[in-house]
């Protein structure tokens, strides 16, 4: 008999560290489980967003909050992934402004044959239709239209001409001052008052063509964007040894924030005869020298672009 219960009480205390030992490896096994889970599900939140963006999705994602590694992985790829959204961008950009450009080649070549004989025969007419009120008027509204495509055909022109710059050691100050020059006498039609910042004299590796047809464009569409009595501004400022930055400036009624997305779109206009390719072209000119533009509210109301451009050659 006492054999026999002290059988039963060690069968009963192994039958206890049994289930001890099982409770015990379910509750580590649960625990690991949830631990895993928790490691995981970043995981695979990473992996489902990576087979979203191989199926073309390169929409921006707020990468996942973690301070550890699946935290950095997650931040490394959305960065790449809105690299190759702005890169797929201004490739379609370019490839845009490329097809605009032979298109514009051959439509220019055809048009402007009989646009300039059109404008040499309304200047003859004009000399026939003598003082006849009614018909000089209807003379200048087509001298008007003429004037207009000859202008539309330069523009369309310019982008079928663009051409890799062709960088000189320039003095930038001197060359805006020359462009600035140029649309005086427009400015001055407009009352529109001009101020121009900048240092005595600023070195820069620059096309000069093409950087003065970056600030022809701007200031013209600062005009454009004022009535009478408004105020255009240029400053230069050299950035660091570097780089300079060229600010331009109005105090018009400004850009909202949906239409900023869209300004260097080619195509993109507000204006009833516009062409959209003003801003787009400028653009591709500052980045081909390695440059940067951004257009901003202005402080004090208006609009302000800035460009960034390198002091340096490539
Ligand atoms: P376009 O002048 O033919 O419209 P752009 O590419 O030069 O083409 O300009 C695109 C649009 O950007 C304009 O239609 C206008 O709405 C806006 N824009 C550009 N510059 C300014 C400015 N300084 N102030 C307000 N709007 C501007």
């Amino acid at each position: 008999d006492a054999l026999l219960a002290g059988a039963r009480a060690r069968e009963n205390q192994a039958l206890r560290l049994l289930i001890g030992s099982a409770t015990v490896t379910i509750l580590v096994g649960l625990a690991m489980a949830l631990y895993a889970r928790r490691v995981l599900r970043p995981l695979g939140l990473v992996t489902r967003r990576a087979e979203a963006v191989a199926h073309g999705d390169l929409t921006a994602h707020e990468p996942i909050d973690a301070s550890d590694e699946i935290g950095e992985l997650s931040k490394t790829f959305e960065g790449m992934v809105g690299a190759i959204a702005q890169a797929n961008a201004e490739l379609l950009t370019a490839e845009r402004l490329a097809t605009i450009g032979k298109m514009a080649a051959q439509i220019t070549h055809e048009v402007r044959n009989p646009l300039s004989s059109l404008a040499l025969n309304v200047d003859l007419l004009e000399e026939q239709v003598g003082s006849d009120a009614e018909a000089r008027a209807l003379v200048a509204a087509i001298k008007g239209e003429v004037d207009r495509l000859t202008e539309l055909s330069e523009r369309y022109l310019s982008v079928a001409r663009r051409s890799r710059p062709q960088l000189e050691d320039e003095d930038i100050v001197e060359l805006t001052r020359g462009a600035l020059a140029t649309l005086q006498p427009e400015l001055t039609r407009q009352r529109v008052e001009l101020k121009f910042s900048a240092p005595k004299e600023l070195r820069c590796w620059v096309d000069e063509g093409q950087i003065r047809q970056v600030i022809i464009n701007l200031v013209r569409n600062a005009r454009e964007a004022l009535g009478p009595d408004g105020k255009i501004e240029v400053t230069i400022s050299a950035q660091d040894a570097d780089g300079v930055e060229l600010w331009i400036d109005d105090n018009g009624a400004g850009i909202d924030s949906s239409a900023r997305e869209h300004l260097f779109e080619p195509f993109f206009t507000t204006k009833k005869h516009g062409t959209g390719l003003g801003l787009a072209i400028t653009r591709e000119i500052v980045e081909a020298h390695r440059g940067r533009i951004r257009c901003e509210p202005r402080p004090s109301g208006g609009t302000r672009f800035v460009i960034q451009l390198p002091v340096k050659p490539a």
